[in-house]
Formats: C-alpha cells, structure tokens, sequence
C-alpha cells in the first residue's frame, strides 16, 4: 500500500515546481470538507480557488455530468448541441440581456484572452487600462494585465499596451482613458492582489468615462462570480453592466470551463475564424455549466453567501489582535490583513486546526470556502484564527 510520504514524494519528483506544495495529500471532498489520505478531515477555505462554490462533488452536478460523460464528451463548436444551446439559455437567465453573446472556453486566463481580442477586433486599438493590484490570468496576452511584476515582468515585452491605474482612483482612470484605449478592465474585487471591493463610485466612473471616450468596459468575474460575493455577479452590487464579462473557476461546479460573455454588438465585429478552441464548449463541460447555474439559482446560494459573509467578516473583525490591519471582503470573499506575512499562520491554521486557507498577496489570508458552508464551521475557523494569532 502506498504511504502518504510515497504520493508526496512522488508528485514532487514529476511536478514542475511552480508551486509551494503542502505537506499534506488531499484525496477527497464532500461539501466545505476535504479529508487526507491519512483519512484526518479538513474544512476547506481554499474551495479550489473559488471553485467549488456549490461544494466539493456536488451531488446535482455528479448527475449531470455522469450522464453526459455516458452520452457525448467532445463535440466542436461547428456542430450544434443540445448541452451547448441549453447551456447559453440558462447562462443568459442569470445575465442583463444585453449580454447575450458566448465564447466558451476552459479556463478563466482563456476567457481574457477571448475578451481582450474581441476588444480588439471591436475598436481596432490595443491599449487596455487596468489596476494595479489587477490579477488575470497567466497566458501571454492576460498576463500582461496582471499586475504583480513577478508574474509579468519576465514574458515581456507584449505586444499589446497596458496602463496600470490605482484600483478605486477615479480621477487616476479619468486621466488614463483616451482615445487609443480598446478597453478598461477590472475586477469588481481584487482577489489575488490582496481582496479589496471597488468603491461604487470607482466602477460607476468606469461605465460612464469608457461610454464617453468610445471603449469598452471588460469585468473579470472570473473569482467573484456564481455567488460568491453575495449576488449573481459582482457587477450587481453597482448597478454596472460591462462589454464584456469573463466567468470561470465555479461556473462549471468543479469541472474545467470559462466564457466570455459579450454584447451583440461587440460579438459582430470578430469575423468567423477569428478566433477559436478544440476544447471550449464541449458537451460534458457545458452539462457541469447547466447543472451549476441552476443550482445555485435553486437554492439562491449568492443569499447565503451574502448572509454568512457579513457574519464571518464581522466575527473576524471582532478578533482582539495587534496582528491584524483590516479584514476586507464581500459574501464569502474574504482576506484579513497581517501587519506581517501570513504565510505561517496559514501553515498554521492547516496544520494545528486542520483549516485550509490561501494567502492574497504576501500579507493576506484569503477565504474563499464553499457558498454551502454550515455556520458552525465558519465559527471554527474563526476561533482557530484567533487561537494562531494569539
Ligand atoms: C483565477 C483568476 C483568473 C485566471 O483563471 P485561470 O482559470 O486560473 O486561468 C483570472 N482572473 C481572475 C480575477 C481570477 O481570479
């Protein structure tokens, strides 16, 4: 029989080594818990990096997807399908209309990509505007926007322009947008650089000064979308509707998708073959997509999400600790900031209180636990932080 050590060992003998690996081997989930090979039970505040919204192996999506995997798994685009078609009606009923046209794809850098050529395509320009702080992805055209030197600095230079701006600054965005920009981009909160909310005001200025300068608006709801912070879509809370708008990580409830939802308008500019996917749209990931969104419009998971985060953020904040600098977040996007690196006391709360959690920035940890959590285990991780700060 293999030993936990053995399947330690040998991931890190093949891996690539990008990542800092925990010492722990995760073999299975059900809900907000995951459990090691050692058979010893977590409660997962990682959630696959706000994947697992509708919790791990979500018993509505295993259905869907059983039963597609049995029916058809791969199809391309040129050929219509059931799951497909079913899969852009259900995501339009939970969209403004206006945002009626679909690139799927697998992967929320894919979905940026998507945007940021369909926002070419539309204004003939290349110049996007986006925050610093900003996270989008790891491909060579959505890296470009993604703020952190260490992940953008290395691959350039790109062959499309980008300008940072202060995140929530508006006169800083005011300034930035001209005539040459594709684009705005913006997450309606920051969630690698360290979870922050935009300000109303911040993304209001953004709809209006990109409609006066005649560029599009692109929101990445890539991490804060399918309820995570308390509504549908993080752009609701602001009463903004964007160009266009990515969706990932939750959206097929724990199997691989994205999509770049656009206006019509936007969709007519790129002509056929301009761009593409072997992958994007398959029947199996579009059932998982299905079966996702009408979940959480069933059981209206954004509401608990809304209600659970209020309460954890407050308990977090009435944590009595000089350590502590802010606790930040919206529904169940949470960061709570050290004034020192969080990464110990993340090891921390994983190794002595069984809590799985991710850092946000060097300063930051991050809780991105599934939307079906019980209370009762948002008190104990609230405790548990407590207890490592202490
Ligand atoms: C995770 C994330 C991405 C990248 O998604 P991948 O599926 O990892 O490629 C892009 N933007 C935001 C805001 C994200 O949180």
């Amino acid at each position: 029989m293999q030993t936990v050590k053995d399947w330690l060992e040998l991931e890190k003998a093949h891996d690539s080594g990008i990542y800092t690996k925990h010492e722990v081997v995760i073999v299975r989930g059900k809900g907000a818990r995951v459990w090691d090979s050692a058979g010893q039970e977590y409660i997962d505040c990682v959630g696959g990096y706000g994947v697992a919204n509708l919790g791990h192996s979500n018993p509505y999506v295993v259905e869907a997807v059983k039963r597609q995997a049995e029916t058809l798994m791969i199809l391309p685009q040129t050929l219509p399908n059931d799951k497909r078609a079913e899969f852009y009606d259900t995501l339009q009923g939970v969209l403004p209309p206006v945002l009626s046209r679909y690139f799927p794809c697998n992967s929320g850098t894919e979905a940026n990509e998507a945007a940021l050529k369909f926002a070419m395509m539309a204004t003939g320009k290349r110049k996007f505007v986006a925050a610093v702080r900003g996270f989008s992805g790891r491909t060579l055209g959505a890296v470009a926007l993604s703020y952190e030197p260490k992940y953008r600095e290395p691959f350039g230079p790109y062959g499309h322009s980008v300008v940072f701006v202060p995140y929530n600054d508006v006169e800083a965005l005011k300034s930035a947008v001209d005539d040459s920009v594709a684009a705005v981009f913006l997450e309606p909160v920051q969630g690698e650089g360290g979870v922050y909310p935009a300000t109303p005001q911040f993304l209001q200025a953004a709809r209006q000064i990109t409609q006066e300068k005649g560029c599009l608006l692109i929101l990445d709801e890539i991490q804060t979308g399918m309820g995570r912070t308390g509504r549908v879509w993080g752009f609701e809370h602001f009463g903004v509707v964007p160009d266009l708008m990515t969706a990932a990580k939750a959206l097929g409830g724990g199997v691989p998708i994205g999509v770049c939802a656009m206006t019509a308008e936007v969709a007519e500019k790129m002509p056929k073959g301009g761009h593409g996917t072997t992958f994007g749209g398959n029947p199996l990931a579009m059932a998982a997509g299905v079966a996702a969104i009408r979940y959480l419009q069933d059981t209206r998971l954004w509401e608990r999400s809304a209600e659970l985060g209020r309460e954890f953020i407050e308990a977090l904040r009435s944590i009595d600790s000089p350590k502590v600098r802010e606790v930040r977040g919206l529904g169940l996007m949470v960061g709570l900031e050290l004034g020192e690196p969080s990464a110990p006391y993340i090891t921390r709360l994983e190794q002595q209180h069984h809590i799985l959690s991710l850092a946000a920035g060097p300063r930051v940890i991050r809780f991105l636990p599934p939307l079906v959590i019980e209370k009762s285990d948002l008190e104990q991780v609230v405790q548990a932080v407590r207890a490592v700060l202490s």
